[in-house]
């Protein structure tokens, strides 16, 4: 396992961090402890030791998994959980009961890394204060040791929440194919945060075999979720990633990669960036998501399934198009859905023709 340095506070954790979100379940959907314990601590024996929680992943399951699968291994972990921002409380103190209650679950005194989950501009401007007071709070009692967020919202809003100096991580989204946050994420490393990264393979989507994605690195890797983990980690400015692993084949074969010293050669890693750049151009020349044909009044998610389509298109990710194209047609907005009622197309400043697209989409992917 290689290591690096957490930001300004100088301790070294292990590349690969373990998410705790898709643990191993049983039929009925509940968490299968002896595998996902096993599992951890498999982790842990290989030298990953930073594990990533959340007070309700897996119905609030994820913290006592990691809480058994740490027993006797305090010392060798870093443990970080989140308190979700999207959910109301009555008061403060629910939050409080909560961290009370993970500690409990996570059998340990104290939290390494306790994060404000899900935080967007609007939710960091209700929230901040209660959230840091209570945070603050915790860490003066040593119950935590760092505050931070993970964050779902725009690169300008993350550099604003970066330029409060109120956190010392976060934990956000990037992968091959989802850069947008890459500057500010260079500049939360500059100002010596701890940098880690959810999603480095979409959240599944970069799993599915590429033959668009295997061409970025021929012969070199044995599947398209490789090349997106190790594009991520060649990445100079991030702590971390986390893979969500639910079986030991995937631990060992994240493992393998975030063993090698060079995860990706200079050459390599300044083609693979040149490549995904026109990517992204020919994508944009298509939809660059301004959103500013919404809303439809029939409830099409226009951008959406042009992402989708972006998706199958330059990607080549058509397993993973077709599957979110499912979801778009159960929530009902999806291209199939448009009534061509003609309000969106005067809205659009890249003159798509969207009627005839969203056409082509519903084709191809539905
Ligand atoms: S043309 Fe179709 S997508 Fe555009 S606003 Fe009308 S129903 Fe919605
Ligand atoms: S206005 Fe045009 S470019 Fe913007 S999201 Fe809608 S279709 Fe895409």
């Amino acid at each position: 396992m290689q290591f690096r340095t957490f930001g300004r506070f100088g301790y070294q954790v292990s590349q690969l961090g373990f998410g705790a979100m898709r643990l191993p379940t049983k039929e009925d959907g509940t968490v299968d402890f002896d595998r996902a314990v096993s599992l951890i601590r498999r982790a842990v024996e290989l030298g990953i030791n930073f594990i990533d929680s959340h007070h309700f992943y897996h119905n609030g399951d994820s913290e006592v998994a990691v809480g058994r699968a740490i027993r006797g291994l305090r010392d060798r972990v870093y443990l970080q959980t989140k308190t979700p921002m999207y959910r109301e409380v009555e008061s403060e103190d629910v939050r409080w009961r909560w961290l009370e209650t993970a500690l409990e679950k996570l059998g340990t005194d104290y939290i390494d890394c306790y994060l404000a989950h899900s935080l967007t501009w609007e939710r960091f401007r209700k929230e901040f204060d209660p959230f840091m007071k209570l945070a603050q709070k915790a860490k003066d009692q040593g119950m935590i040791r760092h505050i931070g967020f993970s964050f779902h919202d725009t690169a300008e809003a993350l550099r604003k929440i970066i330029d409060t100096d109120a956190f010392d991580c976060m934990t956000v989204q990037y992968n091959m194919i989802n850069r947008s946050l890459e500057e500010p994420i260079a500049y939360a490393h500059e100002k010596g945060m701890g940098v880690v990264i959810m999603g480095p393979v979409g959240g599944g989507s970069l799993a599915a075999p590429s033959a668009e994605i295997a061409k970025l690195l021929p012969e070199q890797a044995k599947s398209s979720a490789e090349i997106a983990l190790r594009f991520v980690l060649a990445n100079p400015n991030i702590s971390l990633a986390l893979s969500g692993m639910s079986t030991m084949r995937q631990l060992e074969e994240n493992v393998a990669v975030a063993e090698q010293e060079v995860v990706l050669s200079a050459d390599d890693y300044g083609r693979i960036r040149e490549v995904l750049d026109e990517k992204r151009r020919l994508s944009e020349l298509y939809c660059t998501g301004c959103r500013y044909c919404m809303p439809c009044p029939n409830g099409v998610d226009i951008p959406a399934n042009f992402e989708l389509m972006n998706l199958h298109r330059i990607y080549g990710v058509t397993e993973t198009a077709k599957e979110r194209y499912a979801r778009l047609v159960a929530r009902k907005a999806s291209a199939g859905d448009c009534l061509e009622c003609g309000e969106c197309e005067p809205k659009c400043p890249q003159r798509i023709p969207i009627m005839e697209q969203l056409k082509e989409v519903a084709e191809v992917l539905g």
